[in-house]
């Protein structure tokens, strides 16, 4: 373990604490290649304790005033506040992001979700139904249990965060396993949290691999709902895992967003945003812009606009508070990207950016900005999630054309819509089938706004007011208040 600076293990009931098994792996720095961290392999044992932790905190942590619970949602938010640069630094580590995304995104978004839900304490209420004049029937909000947090690698933070503070505040204790690339920032937020004061238990995270914890997680008999964001592969895994246990289930899936640029468009402020929903965490972005298509009128003054702006990039070490695109999440990620582009290419597309290695960057998992254009609808680039730097270009000719492409994939969770004309941007929302749609911009998930995608995207939804659903249940009361129920049998 020579050179490794970082330490990560278990949390669990309060604690830090080793793997029952011993057993650490090495993760390097995906901008240096280095070793960046020593990572606990939990395992089935190590799950049970957690879930076991969690269930012991809930009813204390359940039966707390909800505007007890909201409270420590703000302490938390300003506790990564004030944390906020060794984490970012962290995750910068980790993932090979630039640390200003670190700090904006991950650690800027995980704060703005804790306040926007802190809120929501006071909308915990169920109905009250007048059914009939002998009956009153009440609708009771109750936490569902402990949760299974599984999480991917691209935002471990944020996506995290997504999770923790509506079950917090719906009254769930919760046992997290993050990503075998990315659990170092985790590990470290489990720590901050329960500085801030939050009670043993109730957050606990167990590092591990996916087929080893995870799958031993959402077995779990002590788990009663499972939140998971990652591929839609491992998500039918999840799925099939939690009907065993009839389990709640909600699921973050995979994407390949189009964003739909018409003709009489600002091309201007379309290049500047399809240049970032695109390359931002350098396209390793379930939302990322992957199907760029641009009506057939604007076609090559939007492109020498956009490979200008993408020659202008500033890629390099992700520690550089100036660089703007750092390095994938690691080597054998960065092969299935650059396998996809030798796929495009033996599929008939042609690269006119990127396509390889910056050659200015010796070390390091970087593949620069790439485009392909002469991309089939239905081909493999066109349908395939990459899940890295590489945008498809598309040229159409009519809004019946563009909303075919748009829906000629398996996915749907996110896509874009550049018009000014309002009428057709409507139209054009409807029928595309996604569940996250943005017109005049794109990117930015904001926590009041309901998240989730369509078809092989997933299903339920994260964030805004049905985000905290996915932690509740709903208990019917149903109170008689007439003199007699009267009699059913007659004897
Ligand atoms: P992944 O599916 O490989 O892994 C996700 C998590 O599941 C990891 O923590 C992994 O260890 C765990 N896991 C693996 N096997 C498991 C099993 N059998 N049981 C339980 N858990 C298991 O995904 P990834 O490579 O980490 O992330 C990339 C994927 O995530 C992409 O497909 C991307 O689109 C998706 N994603 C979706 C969203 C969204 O909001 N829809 C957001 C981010 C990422």
């Amino acid at each position: 373990m020579a050179g490794t600076e970082t330490k990560c293990d278990l949390f669990i009931d309060g604690e830090e604490r080793a793997p029952k098994n011993g057993s650490y792996y090495e993760r390097e720095n995906p901008a240096t290649e280095k070793p960046f961290a020593k990572i606990a392999e939990g395992g089935p044992e190590d799950i049970d304790e957690a879930v076991g932790a969690a269930r012991r905190a809930f009813p204390k942590w359940s039966r707390l005033p909800a505007g007890e619970r909201a409270k420590y949602l703000l302490r938390i938010a300003q506790a990564l506040s004030d944390n906020r640069d060794r984490i970012a630094l962290v995750n910068t580590r980790e993932t090979g992001k630039p640390r200003r995304e670190s700090a904006m995104v991950e650690i800027g978004g995980s704060i703005r979700t804790l306040e926007y839900y802190s809120g929501a304490h006071t909308r915990l209420n169920g109905e009250t139904l007048q059914v009939n004049e002998n009956q009153i029937s009440l609708t009771v909000k109750e936490p569902v249990g402990v949760a299974a947090h599984i999480i991917p690698w691209n935002f471990p933070l944020l996506l995290s965060f997504w999770k923790i503070a509506p079950a917090l505040v719906a009254g769930c204790t919760m046992v997290i396993k993050p990503a075998e690339l990315t659990s170092c920032g985790i590990f470290e937020v489990a720590k901050i949290c329960s500085e801030a004061g939050l009670p043993d238990g109730v957050l606990n995270v167990v590092p591990g691999e996916g087929a080893v914890a995870g799958q031993a997680l959402t077995e779990h008999p002590g788990v009663a709902k499972i939140a998971f964001t990652g591929s839609t592969e491992v998500g039918k895994t999840v799925m099939r895992t939690a009907a065993g246990g009839m389990k709640r289930v909600s699921l973050e899936l995979g994407g390949k967003a189009p964003c739909i640029v018409f003709a009489d468009a600002d091309v201007e402020g379309a290049v500047e945003a399809c240049l970032r929903g695109g390359f931002f965490n350098q396209g390793e972005n379930c939302t990322a812009v992957t199907r760029l298509m641009l009506h057939e009128d604007i076609y090559d003054g939007f492109l020498s606009a956009y490979l200008d702006r993408i020659s202008r990039i500033r890629i390099g070490d992700p520690e550089d508070p100036e660089t703007e695109f750092g390095a994938v999440i690691s080597k054998e990620h960065y092969k299935s990207v650059m396998n996809y582009i030798e796929k495009g290419v033996s599929e008939g597309a042609r690269v006119i950016a990127g396509g390889d290695r910056p050659r200015e960057i010796a070390k390091g998992h970087y593949i620069a900005p790439t485009v392909l254009e002469d991309v089939r609808s239905g081909s493999t680039l066109a349908r395939e999630e990459i899940f890295g730097p590489v945008v498809c270009v598309m040229p159409f000719k009519s809004e019946e054309e563009a909303v075919a492409m748009a829906n000629d994939v398996e996915y749907g969770l996110a896509g874009g819509i550049w018009t000014r004309d309002i009428n057709r941007a409507l139209r054009v929302a409807k029928a595309v089938k996604a569940g996250y749609l943005w017109v005049n911009t794109y990117g930015g998930i904001i926590p009041e706004t309901p998240y989730g995608g369509f078809g092989q995207s997933g299903i339920g939804k994260e964030l805004g007011a049905e985000g905290i659903d996915n932690y509740l249940e709903t208990k019917c009361v149903n109170i008689f208040t007439g003199e007699s129920t009267g009699k059913w049998y007659r004897g």
